[in-house]
């Protein structure tokens, strides 16, 4: 068989925890190898917050929690290992400034994701890490311990392995789904892969009516069955298949139980006024043009495209002159603006999501140091993990945190000769 190389550690996957786990052991002291197809490292990385690279969420480890859907307690020992606060001194100590935003989302100040990749890279440089440009297939074991890692080419020696291998998502950023296969091959569970932070389909054909529209300013809520599950001001805009955008992908994450449950989503077009406000301001902008037809009127509080739609849900006839318009169809305007609604049918596919919900079973990983319970010298790091969290630079703080602490802990057990 060809020999590779031989380390210490092998780390299946150069994305943001796989960088990160193998800078943490390197410094350590241990030789590191990091596998991966893509010619440059941290591909996914990159194109993070539109480019911008959203690094992290300023926040407390209580409120990170918040943050996360269904159970997240796996991640206390993680994150109080390495916090949000410590990812902001971790990248502004190695010459990336960061700035916080709206909603805490921090930010490098030069807007440019790239700078996350190529700091962590030239660290990994500096602190002699190996990359090795090929994809791993299978993980060896000798005594029920990881002894190499296999690949088309031939094979890494090492004493530990981490897979660091993303999930499902944007899979031309290199993470395809590989990593649950190897994950499975060694005894570990991977629980159902669904995507989140995605866009949603709708069977309305306002929706392809609309395409291209976008909103902002809008209130979206979401609903499972008849409860409110999210709520929350912002953008969001339509599509040839239903509805996508800030506001959708953030809603998305609520919707867990596709068929078990019915989604729906309303939006008010108008959150900064009430139902009272809204009749007084309709009125007022009919009465200052009594003969002008109402589909000349509308536009200025919907805009034109969302004119001919609003006036087909609302059953008010466009024609009319305004001073015609019932107490009854401005009624039903009105309720329309405050809540126009989209039916969901499901969710785009997981290639188009942000990040895939479901991965390797927390159960079967030690959260002190993210070490298998089930494979001497595996450790695990990231999404390919069984976590997600919602929008707001939670996801990368969880590649940081794993990948950090899952290099320490490899570190530190090769150094005292445990592995
Ligand atoms: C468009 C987009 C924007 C995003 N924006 C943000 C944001 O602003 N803030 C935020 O917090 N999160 C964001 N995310 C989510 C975030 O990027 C991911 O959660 C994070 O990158 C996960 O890190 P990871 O190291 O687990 O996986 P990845 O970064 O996906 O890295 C996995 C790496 O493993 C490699 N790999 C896979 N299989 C193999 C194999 N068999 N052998 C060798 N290598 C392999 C891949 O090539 C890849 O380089 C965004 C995601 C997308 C798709």
């Amino acid at each position: 068989m060809n020999i590779l190389g031989t380390c210490d550690l092998a780390v299946v996957g150069g994305g943001a925890s796989g960088l990160m786990c193998a800078f943490t052991a390197a410094s350590e002291g241990c030789s590191v190898v990091v596998l991966d197809g893509n010619r440059q490292a941290g591909r996914k990385l990159r194109i993070t917050g539109k480019g911008r690279g959203n690094v992290t969420n300023r926040c407390t480890v209580d409120d990170f929690m918040k943050n996360i859907p269904g159970d997240g307690r796996f991640l206390y020992s993680a994150l109080n290992r390495f916090s949000p606060e410590d990812t902001i001194s971790f990248f502004e100590e190695n010459g990336v400034p960061l700035k916080t935003e709206r909603g805490s989302r921090v930010f490098p100040v030069s807007d440019n994701a790239n700078d996350l990749a190529d700091c962590l890279f030239r660290l990994c440089r500096e602190a002699g890490v190996r990359f090795l440009r090929t994809r791993a297939d299978s993980i060896l074991l000798t005594d029920s311990a990881v002894s190499a890692v296999h690949t088309a080419e031939g094979t890494v020696n090492c004493r530990a392995a981490a897979l660091c291998t993303g999930g499902l998502s944007y899979p031309l950023t290199g993470s395809d789904g590989a990593g649950y296969v190897i994950a499975r091959s060694l005894g570990h569970r991977v629980t159902d892969l669904r995507p989140s932070l995605v866009p949603l389909e709708s069977d309305d054909p306002w929706c392809a009516q609309l395409q291209g529209f976008s909103l902002k300013n809008v209130t979206l809520r979401a609903y499972e069955d008849e409860k409110l599950v999210y709520r929350e001001l912002g953008e969001m805009l339509f599509t040839h298949f239903g509805v996508s955008g800030p506001l959708v992908l953030s809603a998305s994450a609520h919707m867990r139980r596709f068929g078990s449950s019915r989604y729906r989503l309303e939006i008010d077009l108008k959150p900064g006024l009430d139902e009272d406000r809204l009749d007084a301001r309709i009125l007022r902008d009919f009465s200052a043009s009594p003969n002008k037809q109402l589909v000349n009127i509308l536009p200025g509080l919907v805009g034109r495209s969302m004119t001919p739609v609003v006036l087909q849900l609302s059953g008010v006839d466009g024609s009319l002159p305004a001073h015609d318009l019932t107490a009854e169809k401005r009624g039903s305007l009105r309720r329309l603006l405050k809540a126009f609604p989209v039916s969901v049918r499901g969710t785009r596919p997981v290639e188009e999501a942000i990040v895939t919900s479901g991965g390797v079973s927390t159960k079967e990983v030690n959260p002190r140091t993210m070490e298998s319970k089930l494979v001497k010298g595996l450790y695990f790091a990231g999404e390919i993990l069984d976590l997600d969290a919602y929008t707001g630079g939670f996801n990368l703080q969880i590649a940081w945190s794993t990948g950090r602490v899952a290099g320490e802990s490899a570190g530190k057990q090769l150094k005292e000769g445990d592995l």
